[in-house]
């Protein structure tokens, strides 16, 4: 293996002199790819990261649309590896926007200077690993390629965009988009007639930035969400100052907490207090900011039962009291799931945005769409006219980005037809037949960085293991794989998130196996578990 970090690899037979190898190839320069590289680097390995886009920032170089920002605090989204970044970096919102993240992650690509190793402009379309070379070709769709021992994809948990294939899509006539690859010059939405398609936390942040400025907006709704204020602002310079100072309190609370969030649970039941103690809680948390109304609250309104039904019914009422026309209002109540299930989506200004006279909420669970036309969106019982189209309709979660490329293991068979009926790995990172593939996008659900930053010191320290004791090649064994598969598929049965229809478990893709696509395990648990793989010499895997 190569010592010098910025250079090739010179091995590999005289045909394929060309093509550059390196120890570790990573796809993906988003959150985890530059923490991928920047780690390999520092362990004195040959890295290479290739990126589709032009720059750094994965989701938050692709995400550019009106109010995309953090849920989490932005202070327990940041990098925690470097003492100095942390001292160096002001975040200028409690929940930090799009272009102030991609500055961020602008801000650690120069500062660690880790361009240089970067290949933008690069789709990925293959992958194939050669048994006898032990190696991973890797090839883009511009034709080329490069090689590495180990391959780290680092491709996101939500990048594949997901737009229905609704009959004719492309017959209209105006602008449309979906929002996770919204176009860098931005949409000329200003007195124009626009709908959007979906009602998940991206389009909650969307509809009340551009309700103001469209002539007209039209939200085609299938499901309503329990949304909860973000209550959002500036940080001033003492704040900063204090947070920089409580930096190791933080991350200690994120490390403990199941989502690694800064928020951690009222072990007391719901139930168990009285009415009014119960009610003053829940009206506490809700003029917190961010998660604390989901995540905080007490231990039992995370699972299906009269506590959750009691605090969603309050939240019921919240949305009912934002609303001020009483059929939207409860056209805007969910009441087909519980509480938690999904994702909670963090709003600001959103049920006000439907006070507003120019904006119309159209039920397409009642009359569904039915295609799309060169003028607007036809629905089972109406036409809408339309400018402009934004597709707000989600993720082909967490296999969606890995299965787009075409990923071939020993003895050619692909990762497509293997996770056919949901993802087959161990702990979610490794899976029998393709040695030293590292599937680092499936692994973490969560506050995204605190679960990127150690998954990917596990996979380094893996690496450097592998390479330090003889060893050029890991994978994991049938048992342990087995294993897995089965704890998630069983274990996942007792938690919140299996229990309704969302890009958790794939069922918003039509087709998809429906399947848990992360552990159902919480933080501080897989970490503990890979710990003690990696204690034991890698238990579950094998070495050779
Ligand atoms: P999403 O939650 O999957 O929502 C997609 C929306 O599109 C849903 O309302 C869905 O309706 C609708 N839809 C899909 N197919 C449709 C069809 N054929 N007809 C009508 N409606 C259709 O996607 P998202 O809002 O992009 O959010 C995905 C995830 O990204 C979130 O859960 C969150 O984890 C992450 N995210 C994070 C942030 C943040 O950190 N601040 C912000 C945005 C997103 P149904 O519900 O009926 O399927």
């Amino acid at each position: 293996m190569a010592t010098s970090p910025q250079q090739a690899t010179a091995t590999g037979t005289a045909a394929d002199k060309e093509i550059e190898q390196f120890d570790v190839v990573v796809i993906g320069a988003g959150v985890t790819g530059l923490y991928a590289l920047y780690r390999m680097r520092e362990l004195g390995f040959s890295v290479k990261v290739l990126d589709e886009a032009s720059g750094v920032g994965g989701t938050w170089y692709w995400a550019r649309y009106p109010g995309c920002r953090f849920d989490s605090e932005s202070y327990s989204y940041g990098y925690s590896f470097s003492e100095e970044l942390l001292q160096e970096w002001d975040w200028k919102e409690h929940y930090s926007g799009q272009p102030e993240n991609e500055r961020y992650l602008n801000y650690v690509a120069d500062k660690f200077d880790l361009r240089p190793n970067i290949r933008f402009n690069t789709r990925v379309a293959s992958a194939v690993y050669d048994d006898e070379e032990n190696r991973w070709q890797v090839e883009a769709k511009d034709g080329w390629k490069v090689k590495g021992q180990f391959l780290i994809t680092a491709v996101g948990l939500l990048s594949a965009g997901y737009i229905p294939d609704f009959e004719g899509i492309n017959s209209f006539k105006g602008p449309w988009c979906h929002t996770g690859r919204w176009p860098k010059e931005g949409m000329d939405l200003a007195g124009k007639r626009v709908g959007v398609v979906g009602t998940g936390a991206t389009a909650v942040q969307l509809i009340p930035m551009i309700a103001p400025e469209v002539a007209h907006l039209t939200v085609f709704q299938r499901t309503a969400n329990f949304c909860a204020p973000l209550r959002n602002g500036p940080i001033d310079a003492d704040t900063m100052n204090e947070i920089k100072a409580n930096y190791p309190e933080i991350f200690r609370i994120c490390s403990e907490t199941a989502g690694s969030f800064m928020h951690e649970f009222d072990q007391r039941s719901a139930m168990e207090v009285s009415e009014e103690e119960r009610l003053e809680q829940y009206e506490e948390l809700w003029q917190k900011p961010g998660f604390a109304k989901w995540l905080s609250n007490f231990r039992d309104v995370m699972v299906p039962g009269e506590a959750n039904e009691d605090y969603a019914e309050f939240v019921r009422n919240k949305i009912r009291e934002r609303v001020h026309d009483p059929v939207v209002a409860e056209m805007l109540v969910p009441k087909d799931h519980t509480f938690g299930a999904k994702r909670v989506p963090c709003e600001t200004g959103y049920y006000d945005a439907y006070n507003r006279d120019n904006v119309l909420l159209v039920d397409v669970r009642k009359a569904p769409i039915e295609c799309i036309t060169p003028t607007g969106i036809k629905t089972a019982d109406a036409e809408y006219d339309l400018d402009v189209i934004i597709y707000a309709t989600g993720y082909d979660a967490v296999t969606g980005a890995l299965l787009n490329i075409d990923i071939h293991g020993q003895g050619g068979q692909t990762l497509r037809e293997k996770f056919v009926d949901g993802p087959r790995t161990y702990l979610g990172i490794s899976s029998v037949g393709f040695p030293n593939l590292f599937t680092v996008n499936a692994a973490s659900v969560g506050n995204f960085v605190r679960a990127a930053e150690p998954l990917m010191d596990w996979v380094s320290e893996c690496i450097s293991y592998i390479r330090d004791n003889g060893y050029t090649r890991i994978t994991p064994t049938l048992e342990a794989e087995d294993a897995w598969v089965k704890h998630v598929n069983e274990d996942g049965e007792n938690i919140l998130r299996t229990k309704t229809t969302s890009w958790f478990v794939g069922a918003n893709i039509p087709g998809k196996a429906r399947a848990l696509l992360t552990a159902p395990d919480t933080a501080p648990a897989m970490r503990n578990k890979r710990a003690e793989v990696a204690a034991n010499n890698y238990e579950g895997f094998v070495l050779e």
